[in-house]
């Protein structure tokens, strides 16, 4: 059995005010901890400070270097971010597909990183509205996470976020079928690829998951939780969405 993972990604936002928040997350992940995972990813600056807030919700980094340390400047390595008190590090997000130029094969090394580290790798992967628009959408996501997998990796070792580029902070989803279409084609991947123990693989949605559409989303068959971006920095608004896993059997 799968248990589902909703994870708060507070992209470039948060100074340490914004720790005021964990304290009420964690009071209500707590309260839901025996049905799913609760992981926040801040910002690297506040790992640390968000570790040591927290009990049973996990933290997560957003994005690692592939080398293990070196001579590149401003980067920050998988190992460090361990150090700081990451247990999983999110590559290949669609903002650093497109704000850095990242590659499935770049996406692919860090991965590695993460998990040479000890850290679960969320990788991302998802369509632009082109690509959907013209028909393309599973061939192009099941091709990134063809490319974004590394060899090495075990079925525990990662999580593949769904997450429509489209969707993300747009306040636009996906149908819950088209949703569910995209989950079970990557299932199947993932089946191929591993042979039973895809079945393990955390499959998580993720584009303007809200409390008003999180119930529904996180019913569809194969999506175990989901990636939360600006619905994840206020307390309030994260428990309403990881609490809806209280009603769900
Ligand atoms: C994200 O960036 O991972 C995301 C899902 O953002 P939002 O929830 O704001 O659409």
């Amino acid at each position: 059995m799968r248990k589902p993972l909703v994870a708060g990604n507070w992209k470039m936002n948060g100074l340490k005010s914004a720790l005021e928040e964990i304290n009420l997350m964690e009071i209500a992940g707590d309260a839901v901890s025996d049905k799913v995972d609760v992981m926040i990813c801040p910002p690297a600056t506040l790992i640390q400070a968000v570790r040591q807030r927290v009990r049973r919700t996990t933290v997560g980094a957003q994005d690692c270097h592939v080398k293990e340390s070196g001579a590149h400047t401003g980067d920050l390595s998988a190992e460090m971010l361990v150090d700081a008190g990451a247990s999983a590090i999110i590559v290949g997000h669609s903002e650093r597909r497109q704000d850095h130029g990242e590659t499935d094969d770049l996406v692919r090394a860090k991965a590695s990183a993460a998990i040479r580290a000890g850290a679960l790798a969320i990788i991302c992967v998802g369509e632009t509205r082109e690509i959907r628009e013209a028909g393309r959408a599973e061939e192009v996501v099941l091709s990134q996470v063809a490319g974004s997998l590394p060899r090495e990796a075990g079925a525990n070792d990662i999580v593949i976020a769904y997450e429509p580029v489209w969707a993300i902070g747009t306040g636009l989803t996906p149908t819950p079928d088209d949703v569910a279409d995209m989950h079970s084609a990557i299932r199947t991947h993932l089946l191929n690829h591993y042979g039973t123990t895809g079945e393990n693989v955390r499959i998580v949605y993720g584009g303007s998951v809200k409390p008003g559409n999180a119930a529904e989303l996180m019913a569809v068959d194969h999506v175990d939780g989901a990636l939360v971006g600006g619905a994840s920095l206020k307390a309030d608004d994260f428990a309403a969405i990881f609490s809806v896993y209280r009603d769900i059997a």
